[in-house]
């Protein structure tokens, strides 16, 4: 599944291609056809993201919700519009550009009350500049919960997924069993601020990178890594390989239903 990284530059993407200009929206498929029928023929004023949500905001207090989930895929380009082709959900077309979306989980319009009901239930997005780790912090220190399992709450942190959340924890030393309420305010906030930066990062870049100039293949005279998910990191998918700093064999196994992955000596 996409990590918030992805949806923050679709937002910025669908802003540069659409923003200012008026869409017309239908639904080739036509599981769409009556939220297309609310937004087509008005102006997209802006687009933003939570977490794993994304957002295009039109005129007349109407937004366009969007998570991708596990399939969903969106692709744009310049005119003239492809035929349709498959399973095509919802397809935009203004500002000298086409969009579609294919496989989402969701993709449904939504007023301005609605959009708040949501944005209610997601936790900090670390992305965000209105984020606020100490919101997230009261949810994490109140809790028994491995801080692992927490960070992919996405009702406390929203848009960190599980390349993140494994990386992150190798980075601060810290074994994701470590129970929230053993956290302290500043392993929080140091937690926090590097996830911050590899995320802004993964904006910039479109990959997840979380590995230390030192441990780079250059810096390591080691071979690139080759994973379908791209990016150099120290212990996401690297089960029984040496770790890149001590050279144990990292470990993997299963934690809140999702695969966890780390190092028995730098996370002790
Ligand atoms: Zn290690």
């Amino acid at each position: 599944m996409p990590e918030g990284h992805t949806i923050h530059r679709l937002a910025a993407r669908h802003r540069e291609l659409f923003a200012g200009h008026v869409v017309t929206v239908d639904s080739p498929q036509g599981r769409f056809a009556a939220g297309a029928a609310l937004i087509t023929g008005r102006r997209l004023a802006d687009t933003e993201a939570y977490g794993k949500h994304l957002f295009h905001h039109f005129d007349g207090e109407r937004s366009l919700h969007v998570h991708l989930g596990l399939y969903g895929k969106f692709a744009d380009g310049v005119p003239p519009v492809p035929e349709p082709v498959g399973q095509l959900r919802m397809r935009m077309v203004g500002g000298g550009h086409w969009l579609e979306l294919r496989g989402p989980t969701a993709c449904e319009v939504l007023d301005p009350g609605q959009v708040a009901v949501l944005r209610a239930r997601l936790g900090q997005d670390p992305l965000r500049d209105d984020a606020d780790p100490l919101v997230a912090y009261a949810r994490v220190r109140a809790s028994t919960k491995p801080v692992f399992a927490l960070l992919l709450d996405q009702t406390v942190v929203a848009g960190c997924g599980l390349i993140y959340a494994n990386e992150v924890l190798f980075r601060a030393g810290l074994a994701p069993t470590t129970e929230g309420s053993r956290i302290s305010a500043a392993c929080w906030q140091e937690i926090w601020d590097d996830l911050r930066a590899l995320m802004k990062e993964g904006v910039a870049r479109g990959r997840i990178d979380t590995v230390h100039t030192a441990h780079t293949p250059e810096a390591m005279q080691r071979a690139p890594r080759v994973d379908r998910h791209g990016g150099e990191v120290y212990v996401y998918r690297r089960p029984g390989q040496p770790c890149l700093v001590c050279g144990t064999a990292v470990q993997r196994g299963p934690m809140a239903g999702r695969n966890l992955y780390w190092c028995p000596a730098c996370q002790p």
